[in-house]
């Protein structure tokens, strides 16, 4: 009998749904609860000198909750990810709350704590569908979680006129962008901010999503001219040059572009907008996601004619313009003004000043509350030293910082979970891969001349590399797991999926192999790097491969997240300077037969031409010893520790070449101090197309990161 004829199904569908409506709706009320709580803390905090974000509880909280959800058997990445909405809106929320009791004499501020029904009037660039309108949205409808706060706009047609629209308190509030994550600053509402009498009082941060809409989404042929916001045109230049020939026309606004595709009613006609414009306004997406940058996040200023004051719970910044005397380091010496009073700067800008030639303004943001005495003196003097003064505003930040957990907590959330559902399962399923259609010494003063930048003596602090939300080189050990090489849409799915379910942080893959035998599995090139990247993706984990010739460093470090220069390339001086280059982290690999000197030698050849996000990796050298394929020099991790800064990794399956040695050798790279180890696993290692005999299988590969982590 099949389940479709069985008899009467226990649960109901319709059963089912109903109890999920019911959840969801109990979930809300949860939320709603939560929100509230948080709110009592503001209360709480307001008559303190607590600062009201507290990381170090928001990190226990989320290890607690992981620990508690990797029981339940629920992923750790979709937990964090909800739980780190709750708090940015908790955050907010919190915030609003004390910006409202500190400016009481505002009429909005004064409304909404007696909760009486008020009004802003926003005066933004374009109008509904805009970003302008999005971004002005998402600032005032969270203030005070006040559902009936109305919310307002006049629609302006240039910057101008947010300006005047505000200073004729025609608005009480101007919503204005003032730079992209992609094209920069925009240097009008720079110039503008100069010459209005307007105070920032909060800024938002917006992504933008841009989107080539249409009235008929099928078809980009037909498009032929293509209206857009001058500085989104220049977001999306190099994908809209790659795919389509259109014209593209500068119009005032977005909703300018998009009334333009509205009234022309023809299939030629294109234009650039978010996805929720198309929404409102019943357009078709011809095509997604087209900045050129997939980060693309626009930074909007809050204007108003009075300033605000910010509460000291609150995380702030001030934003001043000032200009210098020509004095050869005039500059110089106020920034230094910031570093004495461990003031943090977040941004400098300058524009030319009109009339005088070659003359600048900076306009300046750091992080801290003008009310703060130390601040004030800091900016009392700065005025001192300034032909130039004004300060523009102190507000808010938008704090977007994630929390994040420890790599220890989150390796064992992942580890319960998988063991969890190997239990549930009584055996873990792994995809068999399916073939490829391919088939003391430390003498700084020695070696002072032939290294430098990579010395400890140049730089006492470890460096620390950012590698999307992982940091390489803290206080965390880091692993890096995968295949020797990308095979196969299956074999990379799989090997992302178990790396990811066992804490590892970064994925390896190989695409282009240096192979010593020119018959042997070369590697599927940019077809691998397409499946890594993909594989990485779907399952939230940054990627890392091998880079071979300098022609490709661009194309490759555009998709993945780490370069690698093996062994073989450690003194290939051309792909050095290339990978030196660029903006993109490399793990450099010790050379068969170099010595530690030579190592940092080709570590210097990187940093010398700018890149400094390099991290070096012992990966065994050659000995008269055969019993392994190479010798593993663990002392390297020590030695190096003292003569360089930079962070040292241990590869210990190209060291041994066993996968049975790979354990022991890992813990002890780890017990030496290595800041992280790379190891090679695979599905099915007997069919590895390359160095299958040190891959650890995936009980391996779990063993592994539970007798690092765990013990
Ligand atoms: C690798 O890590 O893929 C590799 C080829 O290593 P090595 O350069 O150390 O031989
Ligand atoms: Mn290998």
């Amino acid at each position: 009998m099949s389940k479709l004829d069985s008899p009467k199904n226990p649960f109901e569908l319709s059963d089912i749904r109903k109890n999920i409506s019911q959840l969801d709706s109990d979930l809300l009320g949860l939320l709603f609860k939560r929100r509230k709580l948080s709110q009592q803390v503001a209360e709480n905090k307001k008559n303190t000198d607590k600062r009201l974000r507290d990381q170090t509880r928001e990190k226990q909280l989320l290890e607690s909750l992981l620990t508690k959800a990797s029981e339940k058997g629920l992923d750790s990445h979709y937990i964090t990810s909800i739980y780190n909405l709750i708090i940015e809106d908790s955050v907010k929320l919190q915030k609003d709350f004390l910006q409202v009791i500190n400016n009481p004499s505002s009429n909005e501020s004064t409304n909404k704590i007696n909760n009486i029904e008020s009004s802003s009037t926003v005066a933004i660039l374009g109008g509904i569908g805009s970003y302008s309108y999005v971004a002005a949205k998402r600032f005032f409808s969270n203030s005070l979680a006040d559902p009936k706060l109305n919310f307002s706009t006049i629609d302006c047609d240039s910057f101008e006129a947010i300006i005047e629209n505000v200073e004729q308190e025609n608005a009480s509030f101007g919503v204005i962008p003032i730079e992209n994550t992609t094209s920069g600053g925009i240097t009008a509402v720079y110039d503008l901010l100069l010459s209005s009498k307007l105070s920032i009082i909060g800024e938002q941060k917006q992504p933008i999503k841009h989107c080539l809409v249409s009235i008929d989404g099928s078809d980009i042929e037909s498009i032929t001219q293509i209206s857009a916001h001058p500085e989104a045109a220049l977001q999306c230049s190099n994908t809209l040059r790659k795919k389509t020939v259109a014209e593209i026309n500068q119009v005032e606004s977005t909703t300018h572009a998009i009334q333009k595709v509205l009234s022309s009613q023809t299939k030629k006609m294109g234009a650039i907008a978010s996805e929720e414009a198309a929404q409102t306004f019943g357009l078709n997406i011809v095509l997604k996601d087209i900045a050129d940058q997939s980060e693309n996040t626009t930074r909007f200023l809050v204007l108003s004619k009075k300033m605000v004051e910010v509460s000291h719970a609150v995380k702030s910044k001030v934003s001043i313009v000032l200009s210098t005397n020509q004095q050869p380091g005039a500059l110089a010496d106020i920034l230094t003004l910031f570093k004495n009073a461990d003031i943090p700067l977040t941004k400098l800008e300058s524009r030319p000043i009109p009339n005088k030639p070659w003359q600048q303004l900076f306009y300046v943001d750091f992080e801290a509350n003008i009310a703060d005495k130390h601040v004030l003196q800091c900016v009392e003097s700065l005025s001192k030293n300034c032909v130039f003064y004004r300060l523009l505003g102190c507000y808010p930040a938008q704090d977007t910082d994630i929390t994040q957990v420890s790599t220890k907590s989150l390796a064992k959330a992942k580890l319960t979970r998988l063991a969890k559902t190997v239990n549930d399962n009584s055996e873990i399923k792994t995809q068999p891969a399916k073939q490829s259609k391919l088939k003391e010494n430390n003498k700084d003063n020695k070696t002072q001349s032939n290294y430098h930048l990579a010395s400890r003596s140049y730089k006492k602090e470890n460096t620390q590399i950012v590698v999307n939300n992982h940091i390489i080189g803290g206080d965390q050990f880091t692993t890096i797991a995968g295949p020797c090489a990308v095979e196969s849409v299956e074999q990379i799915e799989s090997c992302a999926k178990h790396a990811h379910e066992s804490g590892v942080s970064i994925l390896r893959g190989g695409c282009f192999k240096p192979r010593t035998s020119p018959y042997s599995f070369q590697g599927l090139g940019y077809e691998g790097l397409e499946l890594l990247v993909q594989a990485g993706e779907r399952h939230k984990i940054p990627v890392i491969t091998e880079v071979l010739n300098p022609l490709d460093v661009k194309r490759i470090a555009k998709h993945a997240d780490i370069l690698q220069i093996g062994t073989r390339n450690m003194q290939n001086f051309a792909l050095l300077t290339a990978v030196g280059q660029i903006n993109c982290p490399v793990m450099l690999k010790r050379g068969l037969m170099s010595t530690l000197e030579e190592l940092l030698q080709a570590a210097e050849y990187i940093l010398k031409q700018g890149n400094q996000q390099v991290f070096l990796c012992e990966r065994g050298i050659r000995t008269f010893e055969n019993a392994t394929r190479n010798t593993l020099d663990l002392s390297a991790i020590p030695v190096l520790k003292e003569m360089t800064h930079l962070p040292i990794f241990v590869d210990p399956s190209h060291a041994v070449g066993r996968r049975e040695l790979v354990l022991p050798m890992a813990k002890a790279a780890k017990a030496a101090g290595a800041d992280g180890i790379m190891v090679e696993f695979h599905p099915d290692p007997k069919t590895a197309l390359s160095d299958g005999r040190q891959s650890l299988d995936f009980d391996g590969m779990t063993k592994l990161m539970s007798e690092l982590y765990l013990n």
